[in-house]
Parts: C-alpha cells; sequence; structure tokens
C-alpha cells in the first residue's frame, strides 16, 4: 500500500514586506501655501491652512475665499478636529465653485435637482410595483 502522505505543495505565504516607517517629514517652508500667498501674509509653520491649500493648487483657495471669506475659512478649520479638516475644505471648494457656477441656486440647485429625480423614479417604482401586483 503506497502512501505518498501529504505532499504538501508549498505554501506560498505572503510574507508582509515588513516596510519601514515614513520617516519624519519636516514641514517645507520653502513657499508660503496658496491661501497665504494669496492673502499675501507670512506662512508660518503652524499656518492652519498650509496642509490643505498647497502652493500647487492656487484655484483652490481662490475660490473658496471668494465665497467663503478667508477669516471664515480658518475660523471653521479651527474648530474642527484635525482629522475632519480635510474634508471640509473639499466640501467648502465644492459649494464655492457651485455658487460661482450657479450664483443663485448654488449646490443647492444640484440637490433640488437629485431631489427632484428621486421623486419622480419613486412615483415610476410604485406604478410599476402595482402593474405586477405587488
Ligand atoms: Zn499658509
Amino acid at each position: 500500500m503506497e502512501n505518498k502522505g501529504e505532499a504538501s505543495p508549498s505554501i506560498i505565504s505572503a510574507s508582509p514586506t515588513s516596510s519601514p516607517p515614513p520617516p519624519p517629514s519636516p514641514r517645507m517652508v520653502l513657499s508660503p501655501c496658496a491661501a497665504c500667498k494669496i492673502l499675501r501674509r507670512r506662512c508660518g509653520e503652524n499656518c492652519v491652512l498650509a496642509p490643505y491649500f498647497p502652493p500647487t493648487e492656487p484655484a483652490k483657495f481662490t475660490i473658496a475665499h471668494r465665497v467663503f471669506g478667508a477669516s471664515n475659512i480658518i475660523k471653521l478649520l479651527q474648530e474642527l478636529p484635525e482629522s475632519q479638516r480635510a474634508d471640509a475644505v473639499n466640501s467648502m471648494v465644492y459649494e464655492a465653485g457651485a455658487r460661482i457656477r450657479d450664483p443663485v441656486y448654488g449646490c443647492a440647485g444640484a440637490i433640488y435637482h437629485l431631489q427632484r429625480q428621486v421623486s419622480e423614479l419613486q412615483a415610476q417604482l410604485a406604478k410599476a410595483q402595482v402593474e405586477i401586483g405587488y
């Protein structure tokens, strides 16, 4: 009786490559952030805007500043935990862009439009459910 035993195919163990921790990155203060550049103020190490408005994307700040105003943006960010600031900046930039494109409705225009679509689709769904005797 031949017993070949467990010819186990070598299990490919996904060895987790132990990645070294990223080196501590000193804040680059070579150039002022987009916000400080536009506001013509000194961009210090504790600039609350610098992490969110890099000098490479000046339009982000220009748009948000035009609609919300720099001091309101700063105040809002200071009142938020750091973990939520990037999202807040992204939504402010989005809202400001929508307001500039549509000075009357801003992003509310998109919301109204989508709400109307939802209720139209709900009505269609209800009608279809009646037709199939749901
Ligand atoms: Zn700055």
